[in-house]
């Protein structure tokens, strides 16, 4: 009889040990092998948490915009991350919580990158990420933040797998293959992509993701690639395509 009450004991314990436990999960954000953030953020907030959120969200500022990543969490910040949410079916409020982070943390691999992308495949020119027109550290965090663009593009696409052609170049990669002075590839911030989608289907998806200079079928050049890339001011040029 002793032996029963400590055996039901003893499983009464571990009941209220895995409701504790399940409680946890549901409430409290996992670590994560890249970045943890350890603070709900919203509108007015500023900080480096505020940056890597918007690196994160930088693939949802709207039609035809740019998201400032400047560590002020403001009202366009507030917009990519409900436009984020929305694209993911949470309960888009423009707040980044356990739920948003949640979703974050799956999406990205120990290095920062997304589950979708590599910065092998945002380099085929050196694995130094140098002799750009930016220093190296720069060439790299530019991929990074592009990748993090492209997701959501491909998000958006229907999941579908994005094929890269080019990413960075050096100058001396950049001359080898024919791109423009000054190209965006030197900076990390440009990527060609191949295969499928189409390239019309890319280059007019893509307006919503972050990219202010895209060039696709009917620009000279890029009718057997479309070329997406962050830059300040617009300039969109795919005729084929009516853009
Ligand atoms: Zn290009």
């Amino acid at each position: 009889m002793k032996r029963l009450l400590r055996a039901l004991l003893a499983f009464v314990m571990l009941g209220s040990l895995a409701v504790v436990g399940t409680v946890a999960t549901a409430t409290t954000a996992q670590a994560d092998g890249c970045y943890t953030w350890n603070r709900t953020l919203k509108q007015g907030h500023s900080g480096a948490d505020v940056t890597q959120l918007q690196i994160r969200v930088a693939g949802y500022p709207g039609y035809g915009a740019e998201l400032a990543i400047d560590g002020k969490f403001g009202p366009a910040t507030a917009a990519a991350v409900k436009r984020f949410q929305q694209a993911y079916g949470l309960s888009a409020d423009g707040v980044a919580g356990n739920q948003t982070y949640s979703k974050i943390y799956a999406l990205q691999d120990n290095d920062c990158t997304p589950a979708h992308f590599t910065y092998a495949e945002m380099n085929r020119c050196n694995s130094t990420w140098s002799g750009g027109s930016v220093s190296a550290a720069t060439a790299k965090q530019n991929a990074l933040r592009a990748m993090w663009k492209l997701e959501a593009l491909r998000h958006a696409l229907g999941d579908r797998p994005l094929v890269t052609s080019s990413g960075f170049r050096s100058t001396a990669c950049n001359n080898a293959a024919g791109g423009a002075a000054g190209s965006n590839h030197l900076t990390g911030r440009a990527i060609d992509l191949v295969g499928t989608p189409t390239f019309c289907q890319i280059v007019k998806q893509a307006r919503y993701h972050g990219f202010n200079h895209i060039l696709g079928p009917g620009f000279p050049g890029h009718n057997d690639h479309a070329h997406i890339s962050g830059q300040a001011t617009r300039r969109w040029s795919a005729p084929n395509c009516g853009i």
